[in-house]
């Protein structure tokens, strides 16, 4: 689905971008994950309002079919879910937030974000800047400010870490065998 979200992103190299990835504290196997076709990386900044209406963005934290726990992406019964349905899911998403220490949402004014992008599905997945996105979504303020480093790609190939939980590609499209000659 397009969007109606213009943002000036600057195209950027992959050295740029896996040096945010290492400069950030990300632990997420997909940090070092590359597309198998049409990779480009991006620099852009914008309101984090703005970020989210680009298209479905998730979180590198899987929950469990009923939402009632977290699971890691290789749990079979892993599910992805969107930055905004996880906020709503206050008990689950307090727990997690309860043991981290970063600011409280009055002081977050600007995050800065590692991001992965599928252009096959337009979804997004945050490798790092979870917990502040979670925390400035739960409160409502998305006119905070999000610096976003980002790896697009046409197709992911299947096997990548999270990207295969929250990638909506076919999988013959992701292993490659659904492309016509
Ligand atoms: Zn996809």
């Amino acid at each position: 689905m397009a969007s109606r979200v213009r943002i000036r992103r600057r195209r950027i190299t992959y050295a740029e971008f896996w040096a945010a990835v290492c400069r950030a504290p990300t632990r997420a196997l997909s940090r070092s994950a590359r597309p198998s076709e049409g990779e480009v990386a991006y620099r852009y900044r914008c309101v984090l309002a703005d970020f989210l209406a680009q298209g479905p963005v998730y979180p590198c934290w899987f929950v469990d079919r009923r939402g009632t726990r977290f699971v890691s992406y290789d749990d079979r019964r892993a599910r992805a879910i969107r930055v905004e349905e996880l906020a709503g899911l206050k008990g689950l998403l307090g727990g997690r937030m309860a043991s981290w220490w970063g600011p409280p949402a009055a002081v977050l004014f600007r995050v800065d974000l590692v991001v992965l992008h599928c252009r096959g599905c337009n979804r997004r997945v945050i490798i790092d800047g979870v917990h502040r996105v979670m925390r400035l979504v739960s409160a409502g303020k998305l006119g905070a400010v999000v610096r976003v480093d980002e790896l697009s790609g046409a197709r992911w190939p299947v096997g990548t870490p999270d990207e295969d939980v929250i990638c909506a590609c076919s999988r013959e499209v992701r292993d490659g065998s659904g492309r016509g000659a």
